[in-house]
């Protein structure tokens, strides 16, 4: 595990970091005080200036650059004298203050940060997969604390998978589609290698990639880029909305807004055109108001869902959101069937967009996914066969088609 011990301002900072710096290493860590990638931060801050505080603050935002998963704990003059400004920062897990830095390591100990930081990827072995499709896990846990989920309590930080463990068993399964799967894949990270390189790693793997579940904040030019370098990673992107409202949003602890959400579905659109975008919705958060809800209904058109996964909103007990006041049922229960209303509307006006192109398909038992995940069914289709087919017509729940040639 590496830490980085960055030390702004005075003679005498930069001595108690050297004494900081010790005392990481003799817990096992590799200590730098050079800013990069690190597992665990720990910024001895400087108020002498104005300019001094500013640096100070500015240095969490580059900590997190380098790793937005490694918690940065803030002591030094300038979180003496502004803790609340530096608590609000995210990535800050804890702020020491000015005095008592000699006590710093025992404070991390005590509020288990260490724990968190050396917390690993446990792994499984293998799980038994079709010849078809693989599912593979990367990653494991959750440092979002969105307002309604338990997940982050129950299975812990965010931690991955080593690269090469991930190499290893994609080019073993045998899989014609190898899905890589986690709770949070947009934190993946081992070292350098976050999921783009990740992607770029896995290029000559003899399979189609397809991504699970992403948050907004990992849809950036790199990334897109990256997929589109790998060359095998499908255009199939499952964005986890929750909200069309960005004050539901924001009550949910979600780090975007509705605009900033949209944004992202047209920078994928841009580079990946037939991108199928689907995502998750939560109907009836206590906060949300009809305006809200209403907002959620017109951003299933708006950002042109493939699919969306709706569910009322249900209060899990130790969670922010459990605190406020529960919608009614009844309530709860009309908004979703209009949200499925919406939800079917989306769908069908997807398909028709691809009626009479052609398409990849795997097929699986029963019918199978084109690259953009159209549902796809026809005549011959046989459980592992990759082919090249043309979409005829709506079919159940997706379109069916004919198939022009078979890809060995
Ligand atoms: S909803 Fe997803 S991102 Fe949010 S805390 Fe739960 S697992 Fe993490």
């Amino acid at each position: 595990m590496k830490a980085c011990v960055f030390t702004l301002g005075c003679k005498m900072n930069e001595v108690e970091s050297a004494s900081l710096m010790r005392g990481l290493e003799a817990r096992g860590f590799e200590v730098t005080e050079t800013l990069g990638y690190a597992d665990l931060y720990l910024l001895n801050t400087c108020a002498v200036t104005a300019e001094a505080e500013r640096k100070s603050r500015q240095a969490v935002a580059r900590m997190r650059k380098f790793n937005p998963n490694a918690p940065v704990v803030v002591c030094g003059c300038a979180s003496e004298r502004d803790a609340e400004g530096f608590l609000g920062k995210e990535g800050v897990v804890l702020v020491l203050g000015a005095q008592n830095k000699g006590k710093v390591l025992d404070v991390l100990e005590e509020r288990g940060i260490f724990r968190e930081t050396e917390q690993s990827f446990c792994e499984l072995p293998s799980p038994k997969q079709t010849k078809t499709r693989a599912f593979l896990r990367i990653q494991d846990g959750c440092n979002r604390f969105c307002s309604y989920c338990l997940i982050p309590y129950l299975r812990g930080r965010t931690r991955s998978r080593s690269a090469e463990s991930v190499l290893s068993e994609a080019r073993t399964c045998g899989a014609k589609e190898i899905v890589l799967t986690g709770i949070d894949i947009s934190s993946y990270r081992d070292g350098e290698v976050g999921l783009g390189e990740l992607l770029l790693l896995l290029k000559n793997v003899p399979a189609r990639i397809r991504l699970g579940s992403l948050e907004e904040g990992i849809v950036t030019e790199k990334f897109l880029m990256q997929m589109k370098e790998a060359g095998n990673v499908v255009p199939h992107f499952h964005l986890s909305l929750q909200s069309g409202s960005s004050s539901v949003l924001k009550a949910m602890n979600r780090r975007y807004t509705r605009e900033e959400y949209l944004a992202c579905c047209k920078k994928i659109y841009e580079m990946f055109p037939d991108a199928a975008i689907t995502t998750d919705v939560i109907v009836g958060f206590p906060t949300e108001t009809e305006e809200d809800f209403q907002e959620s209904l017109s951003i299933v058109g708006e950002a042109g869902f493939a699919r969306v996964h709706c569910f009322p909103f249900s209060s899990r007990p130790g969670t922010a959101a459990a605190k406020k006041k529960d919608l009614s049922a009844s309530v709860k229960r009309e908004r979703m069937g209009r949200m499925l209303e919406a939800a079917k509307r989306a769908e069908t006006a997807y398909v028709s967009r691809f009626l009479g192109t052609e398409r990849t398909v795997l097929f699986e038992e029963d019918g199978g996914y084109s690259e953009n995940y159209l549902r796809v069914y026809a005549d011959g289709a046989e459980e592992g066969m990759l082919a090249r087919v043309k979409l005829i017509k709506p079919y159940r729940d997706g379109v069916f088609a004919e198939i022009m040639e078979e890809i060995k």
